[in-house]
């Protein structure tokens, strides 16, 4: 078994997005880092929005809107996507990548630290039933702790990056977000507020279901 080969199978079956096809290259001109979710992933993000049934979505990480585009593609006409980012000039590119692929009504890109951004919300008293997060690796235990607060019952969360390109599951690395990231799965498997997976293909995704 080879998890390339696999992939490269997986891929092949579906046919080329030109839609994300020109984020990623709107990315890459930009010298930004290349580093969107995975097409498989991507999918799933689109599926999972859509089953649940999600009409307020939190992204925690925008870079330039690919899994934003993901996550839009799923809901409804009712349905909203709130995607936090910390730079500027990262927002600027997701908001023009959203617009262009017709979500510029249905999606919010906000700037600013998203552990900030996720307080100010969890002041608001707002509610939330999909997250994707998706940022610092080392804060992502907060971003959880902060979604669980946001959290309709029955809410979905994801995390990506699990493996964090093999620092989660290396005993060497120790650094701050080899530590987060290995937080963040071990609440995602053992918080008894959630049931969740970890599928273990790209770099691996974290998917858990809030208790109602
Ligand atoms: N979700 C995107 C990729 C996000 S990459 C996609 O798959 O298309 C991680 C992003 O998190 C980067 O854009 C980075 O600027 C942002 N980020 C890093 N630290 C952050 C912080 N403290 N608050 C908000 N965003 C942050
Ligand atoms: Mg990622």
């Amino acid at each position: 078994m080879d998890q390339q080969q696999e992939i490269r199978y997986a891929e092949g079956l579906y046919p080329p997005d030109e839609e994300l096809g020109r984020v990623l290259g709107s990315i890459r001109s930009l010298g930004m880092p290349e580093i969107s979710v995975s097409p498989g992933y991507g999918r799933l993000l689109t599926l999972l929005v859509r089953m649940t049934g999600a009409r307020d979505a939190l992204e925690v990480g925008a870079l330039g809107g690919y899994s934003g585009i993901c996550l839009a593609r799923g809901l409804g006409e009712e349905g909203r996507l709130l995607s936090l980012e910390l730079r500027e000039d990262y927002a600027a590119l997701a908001r023009a990548n959203l617009a262009e692929a017709g979500f510029a009504d249905r999606a919010e890109v906000r700037v600013g630290d998203a552990l900030a951004s996720l307080d100010a919300l969890v002041d608001q008293g707002r509610r939330f039933d999909f997250f994707f997060i998706d940022a610092d690796k080392m804060a992502a235990p907060d971003y959880l702790d902060r979604s669980l607060r946001l959290a309709r019952p029955g809410a979905v969360i994801v995390g990506d990056n699990a493996f964090y390109h093999g620092k989660a599951y290396n005993p060497e690395n120790n650094g701050p977000g080899a530590i987060g990231i290995r937080r963040f799965n071990e609440r995602m498997a053992s918080d008894p507020r959630l049931e969740s997976t970890l599928i273990p293909a790209y770099d691996g995704m974290t998917i858990a279901r809030v208790k109602a």
